[in-house]
């Protein structure tokens, strides 16, 4: 899939997902912009590809109108947009600034798409399908989402965005993908991030009582960031496909417990459990059905949970070992909005 010189517009790229994204554009052969406003990104993700052949970074955020720098330029020809805080402590941390990303943010990424005539990937989310009735969840299923609850602003923007993407497309205005993004781990992602498997890890590696909420039955299904990442590109670069959402995510079911057991037996923690209370809107099971992505792009994930938290176990562990200032207080208040 080597490509030369096509630029590649990355919104979200100093993120977790979007820093791996970004060097795995720059090992093909993509010149990548990177813009990002910082707000949950990790400085340290950017330090491996600044420097980079063909590697610009803009310090911007999507809900202000674009840079000149980026509106000027007309050789665009992939725009990524990554650009949301997807944790939910974080994207509930300023609930307001989370919707106008996804919907002001969104409708500016895709007029420069149309613009510049580039190819537009939005990610969305698994949240679309809220907590969902139907299981596991395929394209189709339309959601069941809380618009009024601490979630919304983040679930209800993405499904703007869609709204929004689709209507570019449906138009004629920009060729258009979306992925819908199941829960993703790995090495970037922030100890602070608040996540289950961040979480979790960070909490063993250091001896923290580890914070399991609500019974722990409730289920997730967690994709290796490099499947994630391939995933993206290969949907980006598939020609001639139908405008419709594509699931990405690994469909190995999990309870919160059944990964508990793994991390414990990974880190050899003799931690404790600490159980509390479930958050709000916490979906009780979420499983991708990825016979749409398996079909149109031939892609299904490789890494194992095994040994994805190995890998995952090993970057948080040279982590917690440097202490950098990057380093979350373990055990501070990184909880989402709590049911009583
Ligand atoms: N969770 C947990 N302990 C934590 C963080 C999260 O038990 O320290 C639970 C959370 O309530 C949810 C699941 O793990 O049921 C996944 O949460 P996460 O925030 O990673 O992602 P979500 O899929 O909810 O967006």
């Amino acid at each position: 899939m080597k490509q030369s010189a096509i630029v590649a517009l990355v919104a979200g790229g100093a993120g977790f997902i979007g820093s791996h994204l970004c060097r795995a554009l720059l090992d093909r052969g993509f010149e990548v912009i990177c813009l990002d406003n910082l707000q949950t990104a990790r400085q340290i993700n950017l330090v491996s590809l600044e420097g980079a052949r063909g590697f610009t970074f803009i310090h911007a955020d999507i809900v202000d109108p674009l840079p000149d720098s980026v509106t000027r330029r007309r050789d665009i020809g992939r725009i990524y947009n990554l650009a949301c805080a997807a944790s939910p402590p974080q994207y509930q941390a300023d609930p307001e600034h989370t919707m106008l990303t996804s919907v002001v943010g969104t409708d500016r990424l895709l007029r420069l798409a149309e613009q510049t005539r580039a190819r537009f990937l939005l990610t969305s989310t698994s949240e679309v399908y809220g907590d969902p009735e139907a299981h596991p969840q395929r394209e189709e299923y339309r959601g069941w989402v809380n618009c009024t609850g601490p979630r919304a602003c983040y679930d209800e923007g993405k499904r703007a965005a869609e709204a929004i993407a689709f209507d570019f497309g449906r138009l004629g205005r920009a060729d258009v993908r979306v992925a819908r993004i199941f829960n993703t781990y790995g090495p970037n992602m922030h100890p602070d991030d608040g996540r289950v498997i961040s979480n979790l890890l960070c909490q063993a590696l250091s001896g923290e009582d580890i914070t399991i909420y609500g019974d722990g039955s409730q289920t997730r299904s967690f994709c290796f960031v490099s499947d994630m990442v391939d995933g993206l590109m290969q949907l980006m670069e598939a020609d001639g496909i139908e405008l419709a959402p594509v699931n990405l995510g690994n469909p190995e079911e999990f309870t919160i417990l059944q990964l508990l057991e793994r991390v414990v037996a990974q880190t050899r923690s003799t931690s404790r459990v600490s159980y509390k209370s479930l958050p709000i809107d916490d979906p009780r099971r979420r499983r991708p059905d990825i016979g749409r992505a398996r079909d149109l792009l031939g892609w299904t994930p490789r890494v194992s949970l095994e040994e994805g938290l190995r890998i995952t176990c090993d970057f948080f562990a040279t982590e917690l070992r440097s202490g950098g200032d990057d380093i979350r207080r373990l055990g501070g208040d990184n909880r989402q909005i709590a049911a009583e």
